[in-house]
């Protein structure tokens, strides 16, 4: 019996690829990068700056967000893909992806991953959860143990979009429910794309109210508009 090398095909342009991942080395190249994020909330800055003026001013919850991508084409459609056609080998390479950024910048691992809940009617809906399917090729290449019942969403946040600034900020408010303990953890939250950080800011803040020691974000793709 002959055992064929198994080809896998590329994400984006198609093609097979002899790469771990189903994504090839000239696409992987093309895919935008943020140039100089603010270490905090990775929002892209002037090149001599270290923090933007909204995490000086307002300090988020978390402390440093890492986002692979700038969301821009064609992250928008690879992960608009994952999310409404089930494209779940995106979710994996994305993850995979992630791993390896993160894996240069942390001399110690965060203790747990927490992927950030949906509400249970988009779970229904959907039938997954875009960000465990993230973490889990993460959780596996660094072996940190991913909670995924540690919190609940429990506010649908259908109407985001039609909301403003403002709006968008209370209408998170209480949106997450804690069910274990997490004191003195240092916890990454992984999301698909990071827009305004409201969302992750909320869950931090509950989780640094609960007594996590740290707060990280790990996410694909981050807005930079
Ligand atoms: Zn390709
Ligand atoms: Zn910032």
């Amino acid at each position: 019996m002959f055992l064929l090398k198994q080809f896998s095909s590329c994400i984006i342009c198609g093609l097979p690829t002899t790469r771990a991942q189903d994504l090839c080395a000239e696409c992987l190249a093309e895919l935008p990068i943020i140039p100089h994020p603010c270490l905090c909330c990775a929002k892209p800055l002037p090149q001599t700056a270290t923090f933007c003026g909204d995490c000086l001013t307002t300090p988020p919850a978390f402390s440093a967000t890492h986002a692979v991508f700038a969301y821009v084409p064609p992250l928008t459609h690879l992960i608009l893909n994952l999310k409404f056609q089930e494209a779940l080998v995106n979710a994996q390479v994305f993850g995979e992806l992630l791993a390896e950024k993160v894996q240069k910048v942390y001399p110690f691992f965060p203790d747990i991953l927490i992927p950030v809940p949906l509400h249970p009617n988009r779970l229904r809906e959907r039938g997954f959860n875009q960000a465990l399917e993230i973490a889990k090729p993460i959780a596996k290449k660094l072996k940190i143990p991913l909670k995924k019942h540690i919190c609940t969403r429990i506010k649908p946040t259908l109407a985001q979009a039609r909301l403003n600034s403002e709006e968008r900020k209370k209408n998170l408010r209480g949106a997450f429910l804690l069910h274990q303990t997490i004191k003195g953890l240092h916890i990454a939250i992984v999301d698909d794309v990071v827009t305004t950080g409201y969302t992750v800011n909320e869950l931090s803040w509950l989780l640094k109210e609960n007594g996590a020691r740290q707060v990280d974000v790990w996410c694909i793709a981050r807005v930079i508009l």
